[in-house]
């Protein structure tokens, strides 16, 4: 397999990437993609895709790849894949209908075009040996132009990052419900995350929803406070590693995923967690 990076900084980073088994590893910092377009990102990797003669295009199924490789499956006209779990010889596999059944895909053309789902495979180990690193033609394409950023500061790890996540539900019912989750997230150094009810009621944005409309997160501790564990919401978080779930009805089906449940009125239990983790931290 060869990786491809793309924008300013690329060089650097394909220096860094040299060390996991790629057979090259190519970039380009020209000014056509040094930011993201869908436009100028395809049409620079379908060039370099008809000239490899390559068999599979794939890209994390993150809204990037998600806006990116569709357009490479169109230039080049092959069949295209979302969400990729698994590969089982023959077909893709990839979750449907919030996890509820797994469909098998079989791609008919030549080269294949896939978004995948990172949280369904390990981390590439590290190899001996450097790959060699190569600069390629870049391209603007044609239709959109990249024009500027306007930065939303966060002080709490990125969501789709974070090794812990702190998600509300409609169950916190109110900003001082809201303010006890927002401690607990800060004391434990968490990325904050929400149910769509909780959006839903606007009291937080909707770039925080977690589940089949939200963000796919897996972290290594995942902590549901007022959520119910509708399968929506179930198939953004479940394959995190350590589950817990605070809920005052014993009967949520979030008891059903969590690893460690407490049956219990939030507001009081909330401020009483974190403190007793403050008290540890000192
Ligand atoms: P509720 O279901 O209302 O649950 C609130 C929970 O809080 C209850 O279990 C209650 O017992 C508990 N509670 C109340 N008060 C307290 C208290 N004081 N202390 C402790 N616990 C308390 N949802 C998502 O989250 N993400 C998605 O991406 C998503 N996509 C969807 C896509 C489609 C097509 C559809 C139809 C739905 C989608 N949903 C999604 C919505 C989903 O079906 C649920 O409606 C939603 O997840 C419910 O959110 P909730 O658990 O916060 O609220």
């Amino acid at each position: 397999f060869d990786i491809v990076v793309l924008g300013s900084g690329a060089k650097a980073a394909a220096e860094r990437l040299t060390g996991v088994g790629a057979g090259s590893v190519y970039f380009s910092e020209a000014a056509a993609v040094a930011d993201y377009t869908a436009e100028g990102y395809a049409d620079t990797i379908a060039a370099l895709a008809k000239e490899k003669g390559v068999k599979a295009i794939l890209a994390p199924a993150t809204t990037f790849g998600k806006d990116l490789v569709p357009r490479i499956a169109g230039l080049l006209g092959v069949g295209m894949v979302s969400d990729v779990i698994g590969f089982d010889g023959e077909a893709y596999l990839r979750p449907m209908y919030a996890g509820n059944l797994v469909a098998k895909i079989a791609v008919n053309t030549p080269v294949a075009a896939l978004t995948v789902r990172e949280t369904a495979f390990e981390a590439t180990a590290a190899s001996a040996g450097g790959s060699p690193v190569a600069e390629i033609a870049a391209s603007e394409g044609v239709g959109a132009k990249f024009v500027g950023y306007q930065l939303v500061s966060s002080a709490r790890p990125n969501l789709t990052e974070a090794k812990v996540v702190v998600a509300a539900g409609r169950g916190v019912k109110d900003a001082v419900g809201m303010k006890m989750v927002e401690d607990l997230a800060d004391t434990l150094g968490a990325a904050l995350g929400a149910s769509r009810a909780l959006v839903d009621e606007g009291l937080t944005p909707n770039d925080l929803q977690i589940g089949q409309t939200g963000k796919i997160v897996a972290p290594d501790l995942y902590i549901a406070i007022g959520i119910s564990g509708a399968i929506q919401h179930v198939a953004g978080m479940k394959d995190s590693k350590v589950i817990v779930a605070i809920n005052k009805d014993e009967e949520a089906p979030i008891f059903e995923v969590a690893d460690y449940g407490l049956v219990a009125d939030f507001s009081k239990s909330l401020p009483e967690l974190t403190d007793m983790i403050r008290s540890i931290k000192g």
